[in-house]
């Protein structure tokens, strides 16, 4: 059977492993520190089959090197646009990965805004969105434009209700602290509030959510809705109506700015 399990990296990274105990098989997204990986294949006996890179920052894959040059057969999945040197497969907007070993099929959707090079792996069940989403929020940015991230997001959030949602960070009570300040009055922000404070208080992850969730907390989704755009109007002292995506824009910055 598949699991998906968070290994923490650094301060507050998640190296995604999806693995299957029966083959002993593994594969691992973003691994930003080679060691953490090898201690968790060491610990459950699996044999690492490939690895999924999401884009080109250094804690998504400082370890990819290292652990291409320990087990130099592994696959090594990523971006056309990024030309890691260890990657073995590149891939672009719309192709498919088959992850030998554990069975596992994933669609790419190239999602430029965070950096140029981001993509996301998604299937039915599953979205690995590196630091183009996260919980109650999302990814600053950095190369691209607004409206290239805008428009990534609504990409995934076109995505099935059920899929859950792996992101790479988790800074999901610091960005529901700014989602409750955009929008006091949603009662789902509240209610998932409580529920990432009791896993974090037992020392679990907030992750992975699901897009259900996200579509109903996060002030990033949520740009078409009347409460958001009031409440962006009225932080920026405008009066007059705007698009969704200037929404979006004077969001990010408002978030980057506290
Ligand atoms: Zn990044």
């Amino acid at each position: 059977m598949l699991k998906i399990e968070a290994l923490l990296a650094f301060e507050d990274n998640y190296i995604w492993c999806l693995y299957d105990t029966e083959h002993a098989s593994a594969w691992v997204v973003d691994p930003g520190d080679a060691q953490v990986v090898i201690n968790f294949l060491a610990r459950h006996k699996l044999k690492l089959q490939g690895i999924l890179i999401t884009h080109h920052h250094w804690d998504h894959t400082q370890g990819v090197a290292p652990l291409k040059s320990i087990m130099p057969n592994i696959q090594v999945i990523g971006s056309r646009a990024t030309q890691h040197p260890s990657t073995t497969h590149y891939v672009q907007h719309e192709d498919e990965v088959e992850l030998d070993g554990i069975g596992v099929r994933l669609k790419v959707i190239a999602t430029p805004g965070h950096t140029l090079d981001h993509i996301c792996y998604y299937n039915d069940q599953a979205l690995f969105c590196g630091d183009t989403l996260f919980s109650a929020g999302c990814g600053r940015i950095f190369e691209g434009s607004a409206t290239q991230m805008y428009h990534a997001l609504m990409q995934l959030s076109e995505l099935d209700d059920e899929t859950y949602v792996y992101c790479t960070h988790e800074y999901t009570e610091n960005n529901l602290f700014f989602a409750e300040q955009v929008e006091p009055e949603n009662q789902d922000i509240q209610n998932y509030k409580l529920d990432v404070q009791l896993r974090r208080s037992r020392g679990l992850p907030s992750l992975p959510s699901q897009l259900k969730i996200e579509r109903a907390i996060n002030p990033f989704l949520r740009c078409h809705h009347t409460s958001v755009q009031e409440s962006v109007m009225r932080h920026n002292g405008l009066c007059m109506q705007i698009s969704e995506k200037d929404v979006f824009a004077l969001l990010r910055t408002w978030k980057d700015n506290i």
